[in-house]
């Protein structure tokens, strides 16, 4: 089959019309569940329907269209990402994915092929977890992963996803038929923008990620003497923010210099009595690492445990570590990263790769399909912020690199 080519400009003016909706002075406003996300939500289902695709909308309020494959009984092969921005957000987290697995899918109808595999580009509800933050909910809600708790929520309004579900045409009373079986698809493919400088900063335009980060999430107590702080000869002190300070560095030093995790950050640090003159007998800090290696995040917490011993006996302070959330990393298969490598090259498109410091859709779906996702470079590495950009050819390299990928996973798969 000769490789179909996208069309670069009709993807970028869909992708700047879904942009005017909740499009303010201060950024995208296309809050999950707000009029704006409905109106946008109605334009995605137009261009849908003007792709023929059968569209209908999942019991977690997800937008699933779906064009029928030529060889009967495949599962199949979906493709897509969220249209809900965060609070004074941008116009491509999100956005770019769900309107190249469109123009993936009008162009095959254009050039009136079809493929072996039904295709589904699928528009995932409130993943941004703005309101009722909770994110997730329905690429979770389609993985089999929605907590008692998600179920439950109530948002800053007083309502409930219960609600704001029936809403956008989702029911929650039947969340459970939003779970699709194993086998039921064949793969699940997310083309995103990459929120980080890394391939803007090397001229790569296409990014093959390898896993999406998990995240160890850690309180550091520290306990030691509140005192006089002129009267407190500097030997005699057992001074917690001082401590916590050391704590600071060395949490740095780990992924900074020694490199035992991708990135590690004290986010949070709190002094007591936090007063001028008293010596801080209390402190507390919180401390992150990230990594897409589950190895690299225990190695962390290893030396983070160390760190706390070798600083409590130097200051005379106790110190207690509380594990808080251990989100597990999601890994991507060495050959799905391959055939997004072969994908980008049958365009000639430089790729590199390079692991995911967000969280996405993509990572509920790799539950119950294989998975894939595509970076494109962010111009300055900006995210979640009016100054968000990819410029228009990378976004237009991005969405041909998707559907070479679909037709080369169509063939083998
Ligand atoms: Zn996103």
């Amino acid at each position: 089959m000769t490789q179909p080519t996208i069309d670069g400009a009709r993807l970028n003016r869909t992708l700047q019309e879904l942009g005017r909706f909740g499009d303010s002075p201060q950024g995208m406003q296309r809050i999950a569940f707000s009029p704006d996300d409905v109106a946008g939500r109605r334009y995605i289902m137009s261009l849908m329907s003007q792709a023929g695709l059968d569209i209908r909308i999942d019991a977690g309020g997800n937008i699933i269209a779906r064009k029928e494959g030529s060889v009967a009984g495949l599962p199949a092969i979906g493709m897509g990402s969220h249209s809900d921005t965060v609070p004074s957000g941008g116009k491509y987290d999100g956005a770019l994915g769900v309107m190249a697995a469109l123009e993936c899918a009008q162009t095959l109808a254009d050039s009136n092929l079809s493929l072996r595999h039904p295709i589904e580009v699928m528009v995932f509800t409130n993943e941004e977890g703005t309101r009722f933050h909770r994110w997730l909910i329905g690429s979770r809600a389609m993985s089999g992963l929605l907590l008692p708790e998600d179920l439950a929520a109530v948002d800053d309004d007083g309502v409930t996803l219960a609600s704001r579900m029936s809403d956008i045409g989702g029911d929650l009373s039947r969340v459970d038929e939003a779970q699709r079986a194993a086998g039921e698809l064949a793969a699940f493919f997310e083309l995103h923008i990459e929120q980080g400088p890394t391939l803007y900063q090397t001229g790569t335009p296409i990014g093959v990620v390898t896993g999406i980060t998990g995240r160890a999430l850690f309180e550091v107590e520290i306990d030691g003497m509140a005192n006089h702080a002129g009267t407190t000869p500097m030997p005699d002190r057992h001074d917690a923010l001082v401590s916590a300070s050391r704590l600071v560095l060395a949490v740095q030093r780990m992924a900074a210099e020694d490199e035992i995790c991708r990135v590690a950050t004290t986010g949070t640090i709190e002094a007591h009595p936090n007063a001028a003159n008293v010596i801080p007998g209390k402190a507390r800090i919180g401390v992150e690492f990230r990594d897409v290696s589950m190895d690299a995040l225990s190695a962390a917490e290893t030396e983070l445990r160390r760190a706390v011993e070798r600083v409590s006996s130097d200051e005379g302070v106790t110190m207690q570590i509380h594990r808080q959330r251990f989100t597990s990393a999601v890994p991507i298969a060495d050959s799905m990263q391959a055939m997004v490598e072969e994908a980008a090259g049958r365009s000639s498109l430089e790729s590199q790769r390079l692991p995911s410091g967000a969280g996405h859709d993509a990572q509920a779906l790799a539950q119950i399909a294989e998975m894939a996702m595509i970076f494109v470079p962010s111009v300055n590495g900006i995210s979640h912020s009016p100054e968000e950009f990819t410029t228009p050819e990378d976004c237009a390299n991005g969405a041909q690199t998707l559907l070479n990928l679909l037709t080369l996973a169509d063939e083998r798969l």
